[in-house]
């Protein structure tokens, strides 16, 4: 077959129109992205010296981040290099560059590192190409690079700032310097923001001598130019969409059927319908939510044992008291341009400041000392300066007079103020230093193999009385206080919604959450039962720690009305509350008690039964010391733990030690090295928080 030139260019325009049409939605998906991310580098470079060179910049810092914590304190820490010593510094993620060049830095450029660490020891998953990447480097790959490294962890877990150790022992064998200590902190001890602070510090002394750097009063530097725009609400100004695909200009983000557009990740979330959600409590002080999202249509699809992140915004009351606080009017719209190519536009812009308040700041939990120092150039008045000041200096003076009373920022600055408004407050500078709301996680509590479209989630309501007397008000969690309204609205409860301690708009930024929906990801995880079903597993899971077990649960029983001639290993699950008011799922396992025959037992434990000893999971697990022992030992089961960090998983893996080393006649410290071992090779998992 002989082509000429004009066939083939026919041909291909033809290949590509048909292309074009089948995949339209793909290519509509492409160009619809969400303009927040923007470009990289002016040149499209990723490599990271060139970037840095590109933009002038003298001071590198980067980060790795699951949940937001590591970014945030990358930020800060960038933002005080350059309100105190005017450093022209790039701040990034690493997920989003190249490091191949990494030796090329220029001899005076230092780079900070902030590593966060998940699950067992793990990068970030946006940090895992870095790590692949310091998992090539050889001695003396980074001899020119002089750097400081500050790991968020939680000593509650077994591989406690795993991630950043390993960041720390691969950059020290390339013959990177380090200059300074590597830090660490401690989410576990609640210690994050002081072990920052005294890290950061002694760094900075440091620092002056080593870059030779003269110190001035903290002066705000913006990353963006900042304009407010006469304009109105148009089409074009964000009320809050989760991304620029939401906004009415983005019309090609719907394909045929009127569904949006995917791919929905942690970057562009799904706005999916909550089908059905109850009150799994039956007592009054305290709320358990069961809510059910539809993803059909999304083309998110999601496994037994993943995590459903929610996209929360925060409620009338507190937007209410942050705007009064800093005097800010919710109508204004504003637009923010990056000043250069390495900073990234934080949300949908333009938009309001009601709209950035209400869906884009975390206005709410506990605050950082270190807001206080930078906020001391726009006190008030001279008298409230000093007070701020000493108080940013006071590490103890600190913790009494605001972490104590549970203060959010606006409490704690209107009550350092007596009430005084905090109007000297650039709104750019607000934006620029308070953290961005950030999505929380849920362990899925429903089956892909039972429910494939529907997730459930399993959610305590986070509604605490304050315990300092200064403050009536409970101390209210975001996510799943808005998940509490959303429940009563759905179900018609007027008369108990409007007692609730905050109220949300649940309609959200144009109607788009009316019906009750709410903006989710599926975060894929590793918490997968074992694939041959005749493997015994023991789940520990008190409280919501029962959540993926529901799933697992729900799976083995479809699993066995599909393959009723397979036989299954014994499964166990030890499940702790209060007392029968907080029995989670109380009516639904009975049932699959039933389905599952013998293969199935449930062996609870109660905390507080009136007139009755408290008794854990852990407490019924060395009960059973005889079959747990025989299932790990002698039938190779996978033991699963989930819920509570601190006390619960720390008090299930000392039993089991035990359990491990009066078996096999052992000491307890080989029975941990037993259990390590075992959560190495997946043996042994933990879904805990
Ligand atoms: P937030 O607003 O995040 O507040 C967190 C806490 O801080 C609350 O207790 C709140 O009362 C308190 N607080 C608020 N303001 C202040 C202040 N100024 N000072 C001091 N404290 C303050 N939870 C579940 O219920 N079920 C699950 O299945 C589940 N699975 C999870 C799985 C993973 C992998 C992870 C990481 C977490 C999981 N969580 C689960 C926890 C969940 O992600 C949320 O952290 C939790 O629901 C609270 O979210 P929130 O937005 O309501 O509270």
């Amino acid at each position: 077959l002989g082509l000429d030139n004009l066939d083939f260019a026919v041909l291909c325009a033809l290949s590509l129109a048909v292309a074009a049409y089948f995949y339209k939605d793909k290519f509509a998906e492409l160009f619809a992205s969400d303009e927040s991310i923007s470009v990289v580098s002016s040149s499209g470079s990723r490599d990271i010296v060139h970037v840095l060179k590109e933009n002038n910049k003298n001071y590198l810092v980067l980060y790795g981040s699951q949940t937001g914590t590591a970014e945030d304190y990358a930020k800060k820490f960038a933002k005080e290099l350059t309100a105190k010593f005017s450093l022209n510094v790039m701040c990034a993620d690493v997920e989003n560059y190249e490091f191949d060049h990494l030796n090329e830095l220029p001899s005076d450029v230092i780079v900070s590192f902030f590593v966060s660490t998940y699950g067992e020891g793990d990068f970030p998953d946006g940090a895992v190409p870095f790590e692949d990447y310091l998992n090539t480097l050889e001695d003396g790959d980074l001899s020119n690079v002089k750097y400081t490294l500050f790991g968020l962890g939680n000593s509650t877990y077994e591989f406690f700032n795993g991630a950043a150790k390993k960041a720390h022992k691969k950059l020290s064998n390339a013959g990177a310097n380090l200059v300074g200590i590597y830090g660490e902190a401690d989410d576990g001890a609640g210690t994050t923001d002081e072990d920052y602070l005294s890290w950061k510090d002694a760094l900075l002394e440091e620092l002056k001598t080593v870059l030779s750097l003269d110190e001035h009063e903290q002066r705000f530097e913006p990353s963006f130019t900042y304009k407010v725009l006469d304009s109105g609400v148009t089409d074009t100004v964000s009320l809050g969409e989760p991304t620029a695909q939401y906004m009415p200009t983005a019309k090609l983000s719907y394909n045929n059927e009127g569904k949006q557009l995917g791919p929905f990740d942690g970057t562009n979330p799904y706005v999916a319908p909550i089908v059905k959600s109850h009150e799994l409590f039956t007592s009054k002080d305290r709320n358990c939510i069961h809510a059910e999202f539809d993803l059909s249509g999304s083309n998110m699809k999601y496994s037994t044992g993943d995590h459903l992140a929610v996209w929360p915004s925060n409620s009338d009351e507190k937007v209410k008291q942050f705007l009064s606080c800093f005097n800010l009017d919710p109508e204004t719209v504003f637009d923010l341009k990056p000043l250069d190519s390495t900073v990234k536009c934080p949300f949908p812009l333009p938009t309001t400041i009601g709209a950035a308040v209400r869906h884009y700041l975390e206005i709410t939990g506990p605050v950082s000392r270190q807001i206080f120092s930078s906020l001391v150039q726009f006190a008030p008045n001279d008298d409230i300066k000093e007070s701020l000041a000493k108080i940013a200096q006071d590490k103890d003076l600190f913790a009494k007079d605001i972490t104590s009373r549970y203060f959010n920022l606006a409490d704690a600055l209107l009550y350092l103020s007596n009430g005084s408004k905090w109007d000297s407050v650039p709104w750019n500078f607000i934006v620029e230093s308070v953290p961005h709301l950030q999505p929380r996680y849920y362990s899925i509590s429903s089956s892909s193999l039972s429910e494939k479209q529907t997730v459930h989630i399993t959610a305590i309501v986070e509604n605490n009385a304050n315990p300092s007397s200064e403050k009536a008000e409970p101390v209210t969690g975001v996510t799943t206080n808005l998940l509490r309204n959303i429940q009563l609205a759905q179900n018609k409860k007027a008369v108990a919604a409007s007692n609730l301690p905050v109220h949300y708009d649940l309609d959200g930024p144009r109607g788009l959450f009316k019906n009750y929906k709410l903006p989710v990801h599926v975060r894929r995880s590793a918490f997968r039962l074992p694939s041959n079903p005749a493997t015994p597993v023991i789940m520990v899971g008190p409280g919501t720690g029962v959540a993926p077990f529901r799933g697992f649960v729900r799976d083995r029983v479809k699993f066995v009305e599909q393959q009723p001639n397979v036989t299954l290993g014994k499964h166990l699950l030890f499940y702790g509350s209060r007392n029968q008011d907080d029995f989670l799922y109380a009516s639904e396992w009975p049932d699959y008690s039933k389905k599952l025959g013998g293969a199935f037992e449930m062996i609870v434990a109660h905390s507080r039964l009136p007139d009755q000893p408290k008794v854990y999971v852990q407490d019924r697990l060395i009960e059973r010391e005889k079959e747990v022992y025989e299932l790990i030992a002698e039938k190779g089961a996978f033991i699963y733990v989930c819920g509570d960090a601190k006390g619960m998983a720390q008090g299930v893996h000392a039993a089991l030690v035990k359990i491990l080393s009066n078996g096999k006649g052992i000491t307890t410290d080989e029975a941990a090295e037993i259990i390590k071992m075992f959560k190495a090779n997946g043996k042994y998992q933990e879904d805990v928080w």
